[in-house]
């Protein structure tokens, strides 16, 4: 398979939608970044790499954490976390506030926001060092120690979070967040804002990929039966309120985040991420999900 070709071909073809939409504005920081960007980094597993446009530049991979944070606090916590978050598919948005409201407190899934805030309670109530540990580990995931946080970004998005701190309050009141709501908020927003590149994330995903040679760090073991999990929980909840289309049009695991990027990943074959700022109205990166679903058309490959 020519995968530079299809590359090529897959950015000659979505080139006509590259104004369309807009990048986030709600965290102010990200409304500064320039929009008219994109990059992909294709990873086989066992060596051979494609990539195209600006595969190497960092950007705030926002709730692409979520992933991150989700293999930590299941190690630590085993199927005990599923006390505190559900793991259906939300059909609401990132940030929806209604059904935590309905379902007393216990979010839907780890990667909407709510539930994403309860693992970073669980993170803060387990490691000495939450914030160290969590860089340290998304670093060797991606065997690049100049991984790091922005504190711009997460300074800018604290400054406004008045969505996400009413969830955390929520949450508090239901009894679902051991720790200070600040103390988590904080932690929640310094995990969105890492930032890394497309080639970072293509690398660290390879842990997600590869379940027949377990990733260990530090405590936090990727078990075949976790790595499992992690990838069904991606493939019906990645992508909020547009997880049941992305599972149409792309068929892969993956997850988004509003700072436009996607990492989608093949079991044992391949991981691929995607950058392009431009979002639409459910958060998710318009150029990186027309470039997976063409990906995925042209090369005829599916898990499926
Ligand atoms: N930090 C962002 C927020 O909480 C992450 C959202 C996202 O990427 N969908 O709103």
């Amino acid at each position: 398979m020519n995968y530079q070709q299809i590359l090529e071909d897959v950015y000659q073809e979505i080139k006509p939608f590259e104004k369309d939409g807009k990048q986030a504005d709600y965290i102010p920081a990200l409304a500064q970044v320039d929009p008219d960007q994109f990059g992909v980094y294709l990873n086989i597993l066992g060596g051979e790499h494609y990539s195209l446009g600006a595969y190497d530049t960092k950007f705030s991979i926002q709730s692409i954490s979520k992933v991150f944070s989700l293999a930590i606090a299941l190690s630590i916590l085993g199927k005990d976390l599923w006390t505190r978050i559900g793991k259906e598919p939300s059909g609401s948005a990132f940030n929806s506030l209604v059904q935590l409201e309905y379902e007393s407190g216990k979010p839907r899934n780890p990667f909407i926001n709510a539930g994403a805030i309860v693992l970073a309670d669980v993170l803060l109530s387990n490691l000495e060092n939450p914030e160290e540990f969590f860089i340290n580990f998304v670093r060797t995931l991606a065997g690049n120690p100049d991984i790091q946080y922005s504190q711009e970004v997460a300074d800018s998005e604290l400054s406004c979070s008045y969505l996400n701190a009413s969830i955390a309050y929520l949450l508090k009141h239901h009894g679902n967040l051991e720790n200070d709501v600040a103390d988590v908020l904080h932690l929640y927003c310094m995990m969105c804002s890492v930032e890394m590149s497309c080639k970072d994330l293509a690398q660290a995903f390879t842990a997600f990929a590869r379940s027949n040679e377990p990733f260990s760090h530090a405590g936090v073991n990727l078990t075949v039966s976790r790595v499992k999990r992690i990838n069904a929980i991606m493939q019906t909840c990645g992508f909020y309120d547009e997880a049941g289309e992305f599972a149409f049009l792309v068929g892969l695991p993956g997850k988004s985040g509003v700072g436009g990027g996607i990492v989608a990943l093949y079991p044992s074959k391949y991981t691929i991420a995607v950058w392009s700022p431009r979002l639409n109205g459910r958060g998710n990166s318009i150029m990186g999900l027309k470039a997976l679903e063409l990906f995925t058309t042209l090369t005829t490959e599916s898990i499926f």
